[in-house]
């Protein structure tokens, strides 16, 4: 429940997700991040020019479509939205590009994840506004190529290391979207609530910012189980903090957001290696995970809340997070 990426359920709703927000107002936190996009999306309205290519990274679920989104809603332009998976054959770039209109936003969502071949189709592309074909097969074979409109492309990544270094070049305005804080998730919060006709207390919606991750999407998932609860269980039509908590309790989501997986991860380093340090490689098969979702979705948000640290020579808990641990499951600690 409290992981960050889709849920099948969303994958459906996610492109008319009513919650997104449409505009740079509407857009809660991550100020920063806002100001830069303002004055550049200003900026190129102002000269008539196809905003620069922007990249976006950060963990899931913090709003990088939804950026990507308002960026192009505030630029008066289209938005294409993809995703690397989806664009493993040269064709399906040149399909992406060939019609593009000028100013047009194209949104690549885990861009890290393109295979060479697209990624060499897109360089000339994004630079010079060109594509480079090969038309014909064999000894007949000849490079053509087509001049595109001025476009923005918009890259995701949750790893932006993994992107080649000619990628990351060619991206005028790079931004991390970072984890959002209490205030910020509170007014998520109070806006999703309001738009699915939800009323909230203070208490609850400031409880419930303390238990999503520092993340809108686990928020705007945490308010639906939170009212499918109410639903059944609460007389009242308003959401109080009891509901809240007696809800999240149910999905065992504790009060620090964390889930099954994070208080394993924690369990683990605990139990069996006195805290650490223990190689990422080594805890992903001592729990049966990804060692890519430890990294990029489990970990983030352990050392953002000050539990976890990444050492040279390994992963360490802090003693804040064996006493989280000790005080949530003290019958899985040795002493
Ligand atoms: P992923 O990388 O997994 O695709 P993402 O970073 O692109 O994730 P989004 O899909 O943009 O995340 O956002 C997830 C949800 O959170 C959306 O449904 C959106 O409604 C909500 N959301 C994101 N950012 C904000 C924000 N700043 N204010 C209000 N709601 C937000």
């Amino acid at each position: 429940l409290v992981g960050p990426s889709l849920l099948k359920e969303e994958l459906k709703l996610s492109q008319q997700d009513s919650l997104r927000p449409k505009s740079f107002d509407d857009f809660v936190g991550q100020s920063e991040l806002k100001k830069v996009l303002e004055i550049s999306v200003k900026a190129s309205l102002k000269r008539g020019e196809a905003l620069d290519h922007l990249m976006l990274y950060g963990p899931p679920g913090l709003g990088k479509t939804t950026m990507a989104l308002v960026i192009a809603e505030e630029l008066g332009v289209k938005a294409r939205v993809t995703s690397a998976p989806a664009l493993e054959r040269p064709r399906d770039i040149v399909g992406l590009l060939i019609n593009i209109q000028p100013r047009e936003l194209i949104f690549v969502d885990e861009i890290h994840r393109l295979n060479r071949i697209s990624q060499e189709l897109l360089y000339p592309a994004m630079e010079d506004r060109r594509l480079d074909l090969t038309v014909g097969k064999g000894t007949s074979s000849r490079m053509r190529s087509i001049e595109i409109p001025p476009f923005t492309l918009v890259g995701a990544t949750t790893k932006p290391a993994a992107l080649s270094s000619p990628m990351r070049d060619r991206f005028g305005i790079t931004q991390r979207l970072d984890f959002y804080n209490y205030l910020d998730l509170e007014n998520i919060i109070k806006r999703s609530a309001k738009l699915i006709n939800l009323v909230i207390s203070e208490e609850a919606s400031q409880q419930l910012a303390k238990r999503c991750r520092g993340t809108p999407r686990i928020a705007n998932r945490l308010i639906r189980r939170v009212r499918d609860y109410a639903e059944v269980y609460s007389h009242s039509k308003k959401i109080d903090v009891e509901v809240v908590n007696d809800a999240l309790d149910l999905h065992r989501v504790d009060q620090r957001g964390l889930d099954a997986t994070d208080r394993s991860y924690i369990g683990l380093l605990v139990n069996q290696y006195q805290g650490g340090p223990v190689g990422l490689e080594t805890l992903a098969a001592g729990l049966g995970e990804d060692s890519t979702t430890l990294e990029t979705v489990v970990e983030p948000y352990l050392m953002q809340i000050g539990f976890l640290h990444r050492t040279s020579r390994g992963r360490v808990v802090t003693p804040a997070a064996k006493k989280h641990y000790l005080l949530t499951s003290p019958n899985n600690i040795d002493k």
